[in-house]
């Protein structure tokens, strides 16, 4: 090789990297968003929920729909995503419980580092399936009840696990409510004002389960249950990295930009245990809601 050559071959190789480790750094994160069944309206969510985190350009989102309710074994069958092509799974999605092959995926998948997402009704999923409710901490509704674990709430501050027995899961009539945040230093939450006011929502309460390495970054009063609620959590499972929003009623709801940033940050962190998305100039304030389009 002649020294011309040599130095050519440097310069590509150099270039070469140089190319390869800023591809890294700007990658898109890969989000798989899960939905099919849900006695909400899903398919008027999936697309604000895509919305919500294509508007960042920092992710690349598809959806994957299950069978419908009462779908045939082979249609079931036939349902197999490949959790690990994705760097975060977004439920949206409250149904029948998956097959035996597609929960240990998702179980193994979230064990081994890989993100979980769980929006609203996704946490009135599969009371039945324990590892399930771990990765989400608590849930409410279909039978829960002090058997499924304790019902966390907040209060002075601090969590409650509480164990006398009651059911798992209510709200009142939807309303608009003011969002507390209690920990202002987590990458979702740092920067975000202290009390916001969301969007009309249903306030989800008495939420019930393991309660197993949660940490509540934000919560709102119940005026149903008198009791701080939570209403953004993040869980360690294994490797894995869960971010738990009971927020996201409908699609008049998803419009509201201080869920729309707190689903962004929220799944970004899940993905990477980092937040780069900005939080918008224009945000809620503790007086005044704020939704877009
Ligand atoms: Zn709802």
């Amino acid at each position: 090789m002649n020294k011309r050559t040599f130095l050519q071959l440097a310069a590509a190789v150099t270039l070469g990297f140089s190319l390869t480790s800023f591809g890294q750094e700007s990658k898109p994160i890969r989000v798989l968003l899960v939905d099919g069944q849900n006695n909400h309206s899903w398919k008027a969510t999936t697309p604000l929920l895509k919305q919500a985190l294509d508007s960042t350009g920092r992710f690349n989102v598809e959806v994957s729909t299950t069978p419908p309710q009462g779908a045939p074994a082979d249609a079931w069958a036939a349902w197999k995503p490949v959790f690990t092509s994705y760097d975060v799974v977004l439920s949206n999605y409250n149904g029948q419980l998956w097959p035996d092959a597609v929960r240990t995926d998702f179980e193994k998948y979230v064990e081994n580092g890989g993100g979980f997402v769980c929006v609203h009704a996704a946490d009135n999923s599969f009371p039945e399936w324990l590892a399930y409710n771990r990765m989400i901490g608590i849930g409410g509704w279909n039978g829960r009840t002090e058997k499924s674990g304790p019902y966390l709430y907040i209060k002075d501050g601090e969590s409650v696990r509480d164990l006398s027995p009651g059911a798992g899961g209510s709200h009142g009539d939807q309303h608009e409510f003011v969002v507390e945040v209690i920990d202002q230093k987590h990458p979702i939450t740092a920067g975000m004002p202290p009390h916001w006011k969301h969007a009309k929502d249903e306030l989800y309460d008495s939420l019930r389960g393991p309660a197993e390495n949660v940490k509540v970054l934000a919560y709102a009063h119940s005026p149903r249950s008198g009791r701080n609620e939570p209403m953004m959590m993040v869980i360690d499972y294994g490797k894995g990295r869960v971010f738990h929003t009971p927020m996201g009623h409908a699609d008049y709801t998803l419009k509201c930009v201080g869920f729309q940033s707190t689903l962004q940050r929220g799944t970004e962190w899940a993905a990477t245990g980092k937040v780069t998305i900005p939080l918008p100039k224009e945000f809620p304030t503790a007086e005044a809601a704020l939704s877009r389009e």
